[in-house]
């Protein structure tokens, strides 16, 4: 049977995108008849907010939309913390505290997320306080082979994690231990989640995704990225931009009285409100 999921962050409200977002994964759910799930993402420490996962169910409901929800990030620390230490005892992680401009300095090329970390601490030695720990592509290409992945829109797909540089997985901060990428793959095999659908511009993390399954011998799913809507300058609709507030949010549209169920139907017909596109993103396929 087909599972998919939406997958929001409590860190900002929800906005046109996640509407789209969550459209698209609760259509093609119902459309073979399978399960569409709901899981909270909230392990972003002190910038998740309660209050925001309970205006996010008034919301898909306001959209007529019908769910399961599976439990929350918050609720499984520790299987990313045993993921993470199977992967450190393998021999495949490594410590790394290296700032943001540190980085930038010594990177020499751009990947899909900004200056791709250029392997500085692999293979250094230093008393572990804290530091991130990051995944050695390269050594975990080595033992896994190549691999290959499926998108529902873009076809079969090399896997290529190494677009993406030696990630981290384990945060250095102590309340938020888990990157996204080790929780939200994690989280999809525990859900039995065998469609992921989201949006274009997570398609390079899918490269590191499949590895990580690879590794950690998880099920292997299908992808389905589909387009973003985009905004008057053509970038996607983002919380850190404030499109929640410019007109964009779902809870204030909600609360000023708009049919939801027919907004819904409207991003269902490709109708979009004024100033708003579908696009593939700025990100392009690799
Ligand atoms: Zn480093």
């Amino acid at each position: 049977m087909i599972v998919t999921r939406f997958a929001p962050s409590p860190n900002g409200p929800l906005h046109l995108g996640h509407a789209y977002s969550a459209i698209v994964a609760h259509d093609l759910a119902k459309e073979r008849g399978g399960r569409f799930l709901l899981r909270i993402e909230d392990i972003d420490g002190a910038r998740s907010r309660p209050d925001l996962a309970e205006a996010f169910r008034a919301d898909l409901a306001w959209l007529g939309l019908e769910w399961k929800e599976v439990p929350a990030q918050s609720t499984r620390l520790d299987a990313y913390a045993k993921a993470a230490d199977r992967l450190r005892t393998e021999g495949l992680l490594y410590p790394c505290r290296c700032t943001r401009g540190e980085i930038a300095a010594a990177a020499t090329r751009m990947g899909p997320d900004g200056p791709v970390y250029p392997g500085t601490c692999r293979g250094a030695s230093f008393d572990v306080g804290q530091a991130a720990w990051r995944l050695d592509v390269a050594e975990a290409l080595r033992r896994t082979g190549p691999l290959s992945w499926l998108d529902e829109r873009a076809g079969e797909q090399q896997a290529r994690p190494e677009l993406l540089g030696d990630v981290i997985l384990v945060r250095k901060e102590a309340e938020t231990p888990a990157s996204y990428h080790i929780a939200a793959t994690l989280d999809d095999a525990a859900d039995g989640v065998t469609l992921v659908t989201r949006g274009m511009d997570l398609f390079p993390a899918t490269h590191v995704h499949r590895l990580l399954q690879g590794l950690l011998d998880l099920p292997v799913p299908t992808w389905h990225h589909h387009p973003l809507l985009l905004d008057e300058t053509g970038q996607k609709l983002a919380k850190r931009r404030g499109s929640a507030g410019a007109g964009f949010g779902l809870a204030d549209r909600r609360r000023a009285g708009e049919d939801g169920h027919a907004l819904a139907n409207s991003l269902r017909a490709g109708r979009l409100p004024a100033g708003i596109t579908l696009g593939e993103g700025l990100s392009r396929l690799p």
